[in-house]
């Protein structure tokens, strides 16, 4: 068997889809704990609202993911792709400037409408108008994971990986009663705890995000202000997220709801209830770049990680860097190389 995978969330799955394009035999070990991918919005946006910037690489990643997400949905027959557009809520009429230079910018002319639309939203506090993002949506990560996770029943199985049980050999490894050429970690945030990486700066960010059900929203358009506020079907929405950098547990907190409250009702002014209250941390990077690359001691272990705030984006290219570094021996760029935290590497176990 070529390439153990352990986690299945974006970057497993991204990974998988990879080998499987190349006719690589896999097997997946995912302890099934919680992901970040199981609460993201998952949200495809390139550019950077707030400061109205693309994303690094990120007319690159979009024309790579999104042709990359629907042949899974055409292979699947499970619906996983809801293109939408963002209206960003303008905060103050000065930024209806910078919308329009923006706008006009190379890259980013692609997903900015230069329009700037003064029209009341329904439900929406709209005082300073909005501007709508093209080429943009949601993938439903969750639902993505779960379908995908069945077509490959006969090469998952559902464990939490056993760091002490790997055995080098002359031919690969082995683990337990599999043996592979390659592993490939893809544990999100949880890689602080895998004693191969976890010297590397992966710093994590909470996030904590509410489900809420507001029947008389009806909008169709993922709402950018102070958060995000997504369609979901049924007249529920995604509302998030916070960003906490000092608390790294796994709970939801009374503050992070109540942060979250406010900000919705500076976005909406309709009624609604709060369905569910959920958290994960993202994988972020101290310098904001994935985390790719092969232990410096053992050849055949590695890794892809540090998706950060867009796994969506981030995946499917990071999966083909890191695939094409392993298989053809191409390098990785240095940005997204672990050997750029070349101190911390000699460090590790
Ligand atoms: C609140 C929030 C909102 C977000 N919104 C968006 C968004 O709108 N758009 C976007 O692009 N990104 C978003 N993100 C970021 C996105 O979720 C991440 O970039 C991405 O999901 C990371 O994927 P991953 O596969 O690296 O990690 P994870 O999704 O965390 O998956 C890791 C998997 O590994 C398994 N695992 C870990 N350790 C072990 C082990 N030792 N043994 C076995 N299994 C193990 C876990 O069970 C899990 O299934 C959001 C994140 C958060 C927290």
């Amino acid at each position: 068997m070529d390439t153990l995978i352990v986690g299945f969330g974006l970057a497993g799955l991204a990974y998988v889809e990879t080998l499987q394009l190349s006719n690589k035999t896999f097997h997946v070990i995912d302890a099934e704990t919680s992901g970040s991918s199981a609460i993201a919005a998952g949200i495809y946006n390139p550019t950077v609202l707030k400061r109205f910037n693309m994303t690094w690489k990120g007319e690159e990643l979009h024309a790579l993911a999104l042709p990359f997400y629907q042949a899974i949905e055409n292979r699947l027959k499970h619906k996983i792709n809801f293109p939408a557009p963002i209206y960003k809520l303008f905060s103050q009429v000065a930024e209806h400037n910078q919308w329009a230079v923006a706008a006009d910018r190379q890259g980013l002319s692609l997903f900015l409408d230069a329009t700037i639309h003064s029209t009341p939203l329904a439900g929406v506090k709209s005082p300073n108008g909005f501007g709508k993002l093209k080429e943009c949506g949601r993938i439903d990560t969750r639902a993505l994971i779960d379908a995908y996770r069945l077509s490959i029943d006969n090469f998952y199985t559902q464990a939490t990986f056993d760091y002490a049980a790997i055995e080098q050999l002359e031919d690969g490894l082995m683990y337990k009663n599999i043996h592979a050429q390659h592993i490939v970690f893809c544990e999100g945030y949880a890689m602080v705890n895998n004693p191969f990486f976890s010297n590397l700066p992966l710093v994590g960010s909470k996030g904590q995000i509410l489900i809420i059900h507001a029947p008389q929203l009806q909008s169709d358009a993922i709402l950018k202000g102070p958060i995000f506020i997504a369609p979901l079907g049924d007249d529920r929405y995604w509302a998030g997220a916070t960003f906490e950098q000092k608390d790294k547990t796994l709970a939801t907190s009374v503050k992070g709801k109540d942060w979250l409250v406010t900000k919705i009702e500076q976005l909406i002014d309709v009624p609604y209830t709060i369905e569910d209250h959920v958290c994960h941390i993202r994988p972020t990077v101290i310098d904001r770049r994935p985390l790719l690359g092969t232990h410096h001691k053992y050849k055949n272990i590695h890794l892809l990680n540090g998706l950060g705030s867009r796994g969506v984006l981030t995946a499917p290219q990071a999966a083909k860097w890191l695939y094409q570094s392993i298989d053809q021996r191409i390098d990785l760029l240095f940005e997204v190389d672990i050997n750029r935290f070349e101190k911390t590497v000699e460090k590790q176990a």
